[in-house]
């Protein structure tokens, strides 16, 4: 970094103790080196400074009462960080893990990722420390209303739209939304993710995983490559996780591990998804669970252990920094061509490094998993026109939506003289399209 290593220094000294949102940043401005030398008036501007700026950060707090009558008091956070071509857009997380440099990270991320679908979403992401792990159904109830009895004073249709993320699925966005329905006195489509028989759309809940086979499918056909045949590993055993193994399944590959925060499953027979959608969607259990219902698998404790397991393909469905340098050398040697990242920003910055120099097709997040946000927007779409599509209907703008994804990143890539290095490719087209609008609109 030449032009911008001075804002990044600025990002360093004004946000203390994030690092997962320098992390972020860092990343980002190093892609865009090359475009503040092609475009100076964007310097001029303040483009870049701005751009690392939330425009607005909400911090609240939120308390509720367990079954047993004892008050606990949450943290709420929401990050508006980017609305210059549409509403702020982004996930809500329910973690014990949420802090502000977390959600000014994931809010960061998601405005150069909303550009990449080309739908007119601004940037933004939210959540609470809440954990809801071995919360009962009323206590899980109680804190969503209890969060949005703030948060709906800061959101609406064409203001902000959240949605989910870890821990926020279709039941915290029903309760979220009865809520925000009640102290607005209107129906609109202010959250997405919504259960179909209220305004939700069809495929939103598959969009993210299936999206992320489409773009890595993508990838590998420019190489004369494809996912039939090959083994998978898939970290994680969420949402995310889930519906990335079904297609991938779907596209003739065999799936052999899933993991959870505390470890990992190995099934060499090939991980049976009714068995997971049982255990982690109805039960809402662990994965360990599995080796009962296929006592031929293997469960093993430690999460990152998942990483030796030998696979042509891996995909990254969990969290942040869930993979790191010594995992990626472990992947390279055992063969691996391809690593498509399903969650935000799971590879360190080395790993990253690693599968670069090494050749392995890298699919960043920020391009492979927009098709929840894509699937949101068009979700916000049918909502807007009181129409409900398909399920073919939607699944196909999404298959197009990441191809053109792929396609716009790619170029971009080779446009700045790096054609395999779809980081560099995702960063710049996502950055064209908000930079461009920023600048029309003068210095706000
Ligand atoms: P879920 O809550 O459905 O699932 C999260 C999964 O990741 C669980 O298996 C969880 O295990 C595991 N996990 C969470 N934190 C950790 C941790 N610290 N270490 C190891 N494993 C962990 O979330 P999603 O599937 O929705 O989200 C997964 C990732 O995908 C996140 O990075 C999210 O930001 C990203 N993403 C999600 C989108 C969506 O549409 N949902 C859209 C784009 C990106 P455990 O139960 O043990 O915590």
């Amino acid at each position: 970094m030449k032009i911008l290593a001075g804002i990044y220094e600025q990002v360093l000294k004004r946000n203390p103790g994030e690092p997962e949102f320098h992390q972020a940043v860092k990343e980002v401005l190093e892609s865009l080196e090359p475009v503040a030398e092609r475009h100076p008036e964007y310097v001029k501007a303040g483009i870049f400074e701005r751009i690392v700026e939330p425009e607005r950060q909400i911090i609240f707090r939120v308390p509720w009462v367990d079954d047993n009558g004892t008050v606990h008091v949450n943290r709420g956070f929401r990050v508006e960080f980017n609305s210059a071509i549409g509403p702020y857009k982004g996930g809500l997380r329910f973690h014990p893990s949420v802090n502000l440099g977390i959600i000014k990270f994931l809010g960061f991320e998601q405005v150069f990722k909303n550009s990449l679908t080309t739908l007119p979403m601004g940037g933004g992401k939210g959540g609470s420390d809440f954990d809801p792990k071995g919360k009962s159904e009323m206590e899980i109830m109680r804190f969503c209303q209890s969060f949005m009895t703030e948060l709906f004073r800061h959101i609406g249709p064409d203001t902000d739209v959240p949605a989910g993320d870890i821990g926020v699925g279709a039941r915290e966005i029903g309760y979220m939304f009865g809520m925000y329905k009640k102290l607005r006195n209107e129906f609109t489509g202010v959250l997405t993710g919504k259960g179909i028989p209220y305004g939700g759309s069809l495929v939103r809940t598959q969009a993210t995983g299936y999206g992320l086979c489409y773009f890595v499918e993508e990838a590998l056909n420019a190489k004369g490559l494809s996912f039939e045949g090959r083994t998978v590993v898939i970290s994680g055993s969420g949402n995310v996780a889930i519906y990335a193994a079904e297609k991938a399944q779907q596209l003739g590959a065999k799936v052999v591990a899933l993991n959870d925060s505390n470890g990992y499953v190995y099934d060499k027979n090939g991980i049976n998804l009714d068995t997971v959608k049982l255990i982690k969607e109805v039960q809402r259990g662990r994965i360990s669970e599995y080796v009962k219902h296929h006592p031929h698998a293997q469960y093993t404790e430690g999460s990152r252990g998942i990483w030796t397991i030998p696979c042509d393909i891996a995909l990254p469905c969990a969290t942040q920094n869930e993979l790191h340098g010594e995992d990626a050398e472990i992947l390279i040697k055992n063969g691996c061509i391809a690593v498509g990242e399903g969650a935000n920003m799971p590879s360190t910055p080395d790993a990253v490094e690693l599968f670069i120099k090494n050749k392995v097709i890298f699919a960043p997040g920020k391009a492979a998993n927009a098709g929840g946000v894509a699937t949101s927007g068009l979700e916000m779409s049918q909502n807007s026109l009181r129409l409900s599509w398909t399920f073919e209907e939607v699944d196909e703008k999404l298959k197009t939506i990441m191809k053109n994804i792929y396609k716009n990143a790619s170029e971009a890539a080779a446009e700045y003289g790096e054609p395999d290095n779809l980081v560099l490719g995702a960063n710049i087209a996502g950055f064209k399209k908000v930079a461009a609008a920023m600048y029309a609109q003068g210095v706000v």
